[in-house]
């Protein structure tokens, strides 16, 4: 599920005068339960789609015109700003539309909304560098990601913006304009009301995403919260009983296979002739596109084990607690740590996150971000500072009075807890 972003990163409270909250926390009205009932609640349904050879051409083809528009427009954004010090915007080149649709052809064979659609991904992209530069001067260390020109195959995915518009679903038959009537594979039923489709392709086939408004789905409430620390070792620690999920290293255990697809790719190479005599090939050697395919595939398959355990373990959470607390984990600047990187990427707890607040959000329950300030340092028996190495497995309070003795991470989930808790209170 994902909600609808703003363009410019911010989230819908960042706009909201203080005085709001103080009318609406006069009326009983938290901000979050407020704005459930104002902003919507997007759900994405994707099914992979069955298309003919004259579907793909097409779709190939609507790619490439797509991403020669994508290439152009930025080209004139850069130009228009070096030399103008104009700013242009997803409507002036909008407005333009018309005019270079009379020259350039190909723009005529695609739907015109598909058209538009890439002026705003542009649009979008120049938002998230703005954003991007913006918390840059704040200090966070990132890197601020001027738009980038699209390459041959980078330019992957295609939008109809408006359901109803060019794009409709009959039964198991998606009829899509300009392309024609594909059958996709309903292996779930639609729910809510569709609101955009995009189009796609990926290691394994042709997938269509529709992403429906949906209504909340209150799940009945247990009386009971939840501090959950994440790590390497367990892929979660529960505060609450014993409560440990394993890590499932999917990564990991795929290394080999992942190996031997890499290798195959490498050795079937881009050149023809050796030494002095060796030329890039003009086109892809057949052997070499089959070999890449595999690996991607073999990537995708990782992907997909990885996801589903998350979207497993998060409808398990959800279902068993009214709040969770997590850490309000930089992973960004964890992924900095040669040694633990991979294992990092791995267990993707920014993806696990995201899942479990969407699926909370739309159960009405609440997950609650937590400061990781020396969460795994304070004794949660008695407060103090216990200061361990990250090799250090088990926290030993030295103090008589206290003297608790748990696993580090169960240490860190009942300190998450407490904080959460605390901060739950002072709000
Ligand atoms: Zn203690």
């Amino acid at each position: 599920m994902v909600r609808q972003e703003d363009p410019r990163g911010l989230q819908p409270w960042d706009e909201l005068p203080s005085f709001c909250e103080t009318i609406l926390s006069g009326m009983g009205f938290t901000i979050a339960a407020f704005l459930r009932y104002n902003v919507d609640m997007i759900v994405c349904f994707e099914y992979k789609m069955y298309p003919d050879r004259e579907h793909v051409e097409t779709m190939l083809h609507t790619f490439e015109v797509c991403r020669h528009l994508y290439n152009n427009a930025l080209s004139q954004r850069i130009q228009a700003w070096k030399y103008d010090h104009v700013s242009l915007n997803y409507c002036t080149l909008a407005n333009e539309l018309p005019a270079l649709k009379k020259k350039a052809q190909p723009l005529t064979t695609i739907h015109s909304q598909v058209v538009q659609d890439v002026l705003k991904r542009l649009e979008r992209a120049y938002a998230n560098f703005f954003r991007r530069v913006q918390q840059k001067k704040k200090g966070k260390k990132i890197k601020a990601g001027f738009p980038r020109f699209k390459g041959i195959g980078r330019y992957r995915s295609f939008t109809y913006p408006s359901w109803g518009n060019g794009v409709s679903l009959d039964g198991d038959i998606l009829h899509l304009s300009k392309i024609g009537d594909i059958r996709i594979r309903l292996h779930r039923v639609l729910e809510g009301t569709p609101k955009t489709a995009t189009i796609s392709k990926k290691a394994d086939g042709w997938y269509v995403s529709i992403a429906c408004k949906v209504e909340e789905e209150p799940l009945p409430k247990t009386g009971k919260d939840v501090g959950i620390d994440v790590g390497i070792e367990n892929f979660a620690t529960l505060s609450d009983d014993n409560d440990t999920i394993p890590n499932s290293r999917f990564l990991q255990k795929a290394q080999a296979h992942l190996r031997v697809c890499q290798r195959r790719l490498e050795r079937r190479s881009r050149y023809s002739g050796r030494g002095k005599k060796r030329k890039l090939l003009s086109h892809q050697s057949k052997r070499r596109d089959k070999a890449r395919v595999l690996l991607a595939k073999a990537h995708q398959n990782v992907a997909r084990a990885r996801k589903d355990f998350h979207h497993k373990v998060a409808y398990a959470l959800v279902h068993a607690f009214d709040t969770i607390y997590i850490e309000n984990l930089s992973i960004g600047n964890m992924l900095k740590n040669h040694c633990l990187a991979r294992a990092i990427s791995d267990v993707a707890w920014g993806q696990f996150f995201q899942i479990l607040k969407n699926k909370a959000e739309r159960a009405a329950k609440i997950v609650m971000d937590v400061a990781p300030y020396n969460t795994s340092q304070i004794c949660s028996g008695c407060g103090r500072i216990v200061p361990k190495a990250l090799s250090c497995r088990v926290h030993r309070c030295p103090y008589a009075d206290c003297g608790l003795n748990v696993h580090r991470d169960k240490n860190s989930a009942e300190q998450i807890r407490k904080v959460g808790r605390d901060a739950a209170l002072s709000r």
